[in-house]
């Protein structure tokens, strides 16, 4: 059933299926808003409530790109081949080159950098090129697909927290104080 899955998405052009980076599944404490210029204001991915020190995981399969600090927070930066997932604020556990599964764990949660001061949380990006895309596409919380719940019943996939509505209208008051 997965091997027909696989092929169907090919097929038909969806996302690829990746895994939460933290368990069990976060809870999306900001969602992803978008830039409209590419310097513009925006929040280019989704911030995951975590605790200091949690395990962080490759979404997806691929090679790490990136391993350093950028304005004093950890990051690390995964390629899959056309595009990249971000992990910050991390201390990573992998090193540039390393290749990964999904599910691999990359690092280890930091506060400092967190944008979600007190808490910590996960900032997690997901990139094609120069643009942004929206990396709970890859668990499932997809706005414009079909049969996501058809999808992740089979495939087993923690069931989000956050509603596809809420998603879909940008709701950052339906999951946390943002
Ligand atoms: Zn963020």
């Amino acid at each position: 059933m997965r091997l027909l899955i696989a092929a169907l998405a090919l097929a038909v052009g969806v996302d690829p299926t990746g895994v939460w980076p933290l368990l069990p599944a976060p809870e999306v404490v900001r969602a992803f808003d978008p830039p409209a210029e590419p310097w513009g204001p925006g929040h280019r991915g989704v911030d995951l409530d975590g605790r200091v020190g949690q395990p962080v995981r490759s979404a997806l399969p691929g090679r790490v790109v990136f391993v350093g600090r950028i304005a004093g927070r950890g990051v690390v930066v995964v390629s899959h081949g056309s595009t990249r997932t971000t992990y910050e604020p991390i201390t990573a556990r992998v090193e540039k080159g390393d290749v990964v599964s999904a599910g691999t764990t990359i690092g280890a949660l930091d506060l400092a950098g967190s944008h979600c001061l007190p808490r910590a949380c996960l900032h997690w990006g997901w990139i094609e090129g120069d643009t942004y895309l929206d990396p709970l596409r890859l668990v499932g919380l997809r706005p414009i697909r079909l049969l996501p719940l058809w999808q992740s019943a089979i495939i087993g996939l923690p069931k989000p927290r956050v509603t596809l509505a809420d998603v879909l209208a940008g709701r950052p008051a339906a999951v946390g104080p943002w």
